[in-house]
């Protein structure tokens, strides 16, 4: 279990709606006096955590709604207040941080364009020195972990003491049904390399549809996350950003009444002993598998003295297509995905060919190894 500090403890004791669970629930951007009261006088009845919503929006094109500006701090803060539940803002830039904290916004959060943009972190994490406020980093747009770590760093180096990661999916060029492809190996390697960081998962940004957020939140039950955090708006249709995405209070309520937290072990006799086994057996595979790779690659090496002698090239398109349609075709009659073998073996031809060009030695192929070992923390 990851250990919860101090202000966030409290935000997750609040989240009656999902147990041990953080929700921060909230429209897209605060538009209105009246619209922030009627959401958070709604929320609070569910008990969630935190009440979200946008002052300044980043939006990707000029033109559209860009946030009501300062004039929403008092209706963020007060609906806040009249729910009994604290109240969290997006800041991009140190004036927005000093117009939060004037305004009594209790927890701070970065948004992804600009935890991708280390000036950017680096003037706000300058400008929150000394404060004593909760901060929340979302994942940067493009999937890169280090500029995420790195962000939670400049903060943690100004002394924040109370950060939390926010995963809401990632932008790629694949064509996904995703808004943001949630790509979850890299939440998963920021939770092996920080583990002490909570992490909430945003399916609101990552589906984009509301369809969507359901299974996806489900997964983040599933992958252990501290909470969630989801756009929900009292009349969606009608939102004048992200309308696609964002759920009325009532559709939350049965979204979260739907979920299932998990727990990471449990000490059930029939677990213990048949998972204990499994995993004995899982162990000795891995070894083989690696021990297997090891082998490979020695024949690699010798195969590549041959080539280099008879002046014959590392990559040799026509046994690369061949031994990827016989590997994924092998693969299939053990039920493996054709994607991840393809993939898999993508990965070991990659290995192998740097290890033939390490052989002749091209000074390029030197640094990829030296870089591709030190990307390993
Ligand atoms: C938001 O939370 O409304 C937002 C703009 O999110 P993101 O930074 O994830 O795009
Ligand atoms: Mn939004």
């Amino acid at each position: 279990m990851i250990a919860i500090d101090g202000g966030l403890r409290r935000l997750q004791g609040r989240g009656a709606c999902l147990k041990g669970k953080i929700v921060v629930a909230g429209p897209c951007s605060v538009e209105s006096e009246a619209q922030m009261m009627e959401i958070a006088l709604r929320l609070g009845k569910l008990g969630i955590s935190a009440l979200r919503g946008g002052i300044w929006k980043p939006r990707t094109r000029p033109g559209s709604f860009q946030g009501v500006g300062e004039l929403g701090l008092p209706w963020l803060k007060a609906a806040g207040k009249a729910a009994k539940v604290p109240v969290a803002c997006e800041v991009a830039q140190p004036s927005h941080v000093d117009a939060c904290l004037e305004n009594g916004i209790d927890v701070l959060w970065l948004g992804a364009r600009t935890t991708v943009n280390p000036f950017s972190v680096q003037a706000l994490a300058d400008r929150l020195r000394g404060v004593d406020v909760t901060v929340m980093v979302k994942n940067p747009i493009n999937p890169d972990i280090e500029l995420w770590i790195g962000a939670i760093e400049r903060l943690r180096r100004a002394g924040v003491t109370r950060i939390v990661g926010i995963h809401r999916g990632f932008s790629t060029a694949r064509q996904t049904v995703y808004r943001n492809e949630p790509i979850w190996r890299i939440p998963m390697e920021l939770r092996r390399r920080m583990p002490e960081i909570p992490l909430l998962c945003d399916p609101s940004h990552m589906a984009g549809s509301i369809e969507l957020i359901r299974p996806l939140a489900q997964e983040a039950m599933d992958h252990l996350y501290d909470g969630l955090m989801i756009e929900v708006h009292p009349h969606p249709a009608k939102a004048l950003s992200d309308c696609d995405q964002q759920v009325t209070p009532a559709r939350l309520r049965s979204l979260l009444a739907s979920l299932k937290p998990k727990k990471e072990i449990t000490n059930e006799p029939e677990y213990v002993s048949r998972v204990f086994g499994l995993r004995k057996e899982i162990d000795g595979l891995d070894r083989q598998l690696v021990d297997c790779l090891a082998r490979r690659m020695e024949i690699v090496r010798e195969i590549s003295h041959y080539k280099r002698k008879h002046g014959v090239s590392t990559f040799q398109p026509r046994r690369w297509r061949a031994i990827l349609k016989d590997r994924v075709r092998h693969g299939v009659t053990h039920e493996l995905d054709p994607y991840f073998v393809h993939h898999l073996f993508e990965y070991i031809h990659e290995e192998a060919i740097r290890w033939q060009e390490q052989e002749t030695g091209t000074a390029a192929s030197k640094s990829a190894r030296r870089k591709s070992g030190s990307r390993v923390r």
